[in-house]
């Protein structure tokens, strides 16, 4: 009997490998330091935001969602036309894929770095070109640049990267962007941007309006605390953004999100307090490691990165027996978000029964 047959590149699929749930032991606190969440909850005006957000629930959300439009806009000092919110920036990685490639069109990135970007490109019928990390786990640019091809449409620049912690910096984007065909869209994926504490950090806003080939990806899952609401924005030029707007999932982002995300903006100086807590504890957590004798590269998100090859599984289990959930990669390393300072001990501690 004939069945109805996915298309072929289906098949091809990674999956996403969620960062695992704690492991609850009676008399431990369990921490999950797997996903790169903020470990502190929503500010007070979030909550409220999003609670009143909630009552219009038999409603549609706005679709144009023209008053977080608004806020982004002013905050950014960017017109409306250059912005494309969507479900998280993970939406913006299909829209992009969606937009600007036809089946076997390539689309270039670093590996490893996000999980999500060979699925996207894989449900596009698109083809993924994953350009090596350097050994201290930075982009190979060059290399990058060396693999665009004819079939080359997107480029994805993921800063900072994850899962391994280095960002780039704006003379190396500078560098690469004056050298990448003008057809060629260029991501780049600041899902981390506010935790980044380096020299010569990238201005994408400087970036974009330098470059119409250029498009931002930013999210309020990270710094801003509100993974499970799922809202992300894009800045470009207008076309760009025009063309992630056309192909965005038709009333995705709901009613509480952009109450909420408008409602996080709003809270900014709080919140971002917060995210100069977490980098300071990055640092400490960082420092603490090299301390002990680990190769922990430049850490420039919410998290650091294990180099462990085949011996992933064994912080894993060690971060496990303390109650710490990570995330490792089998056969590549381990990621370990940074949570709370009790929870960052543990993560030192059970690293130190490994040296
Ligand atoms: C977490 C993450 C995102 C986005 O997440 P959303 O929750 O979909 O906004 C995008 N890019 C990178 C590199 C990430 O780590």
């Amino acid at each position: 009997m004939a069945h109805p047959q996915p298309r072929a590149n289906i098949a091809r699929i990674p999956a996403y490998v969620p960062g695992k749930p704690p492991v609850v032991r009676p008399g431990v606190t369990a921490y999950k330091l797997s996903s790169n969440e903020n470990p502190y909850p929503p500010l007070p005006g979030v909550v409220e935001a999003a609670t009143a957000a909630v009552a219009t629930m038999n409603r549609y959300p706005d679709m144009g969602s023209v008053a977080l439009y608004a806020a982004l806009s002013e905050r950014l000092g960017v017109p409306v036309d250059d912005i494309a919110t969507a479900t998280g920036s993970v939406g913006l990685i299909y829209q992009v894929v969606t937009g600007f490639c036809e089946p076997g069109d390539e689309v270039v990135y670093a590996w490893r770095s996000f999980e999500a970007y060979p699925i996207a490109v894989t449900a596009a019928a698109a083809t993924s070109v994953q350009v090596p990390l350097l050994a201290d786990g930075r982009h190979d640019l060059d290399a990058m640049l060396a693999a665009i091809t004819d079939r080359t449409r997107v480029v994805l620049v993921c800063t900072p990267n994850n899962p391994t912690g280095p960002a780039v910096t704006q003379t190396e984007l500078d560098a690469f962007l004056a050298r990448v065909p003008e057809h060629v869209v260029v991501v780049v994926d600041e899902a981390y941007l506010e935790f980044v504490r380096m020299a010569d950090a990238v201005d994408g806003v400087a970036t974009y309006r330098a470059h119409p080939n250029v498009v931002l990806f930013r999210t309020f899952s990270k710094a801003y605390g509100l993974a499970g609401f799922r809202v992300g924005y894009a800045v470009s030029q207008a076309p760009i953004a025009a063309a992630l707007r056309a192909v965005s999932l038709p009333f995705g982002v709901s009613a509480v999100a952009q109450a909420a995300a408008i409602a996080s903006l709003a809270a900014e100086a709080e919140l971002l307090e917060r995210v100069d807590a977490l980098a300071l504890e990055r640092t400490r957590v960082r420092d603490a490691l090299l301390a002990q004798g680990w190769d922990i590269p430049d850490a420039q998100g919410n998290f650091v990165w294990f180099p462990l090859g085949d011996r992933a599984g064994d912080l894993a289990a060690a971060a496990d027996a303390v109650g710490v959930t990570v995330r490792p990669f089998a056969g590549d390393g381990v990621r370990v978000s940074i949570g709370e300072p009790e929870a960052n001990d543990r993560l030192i501690e059970a690293a130190a029964t490994l040296r």
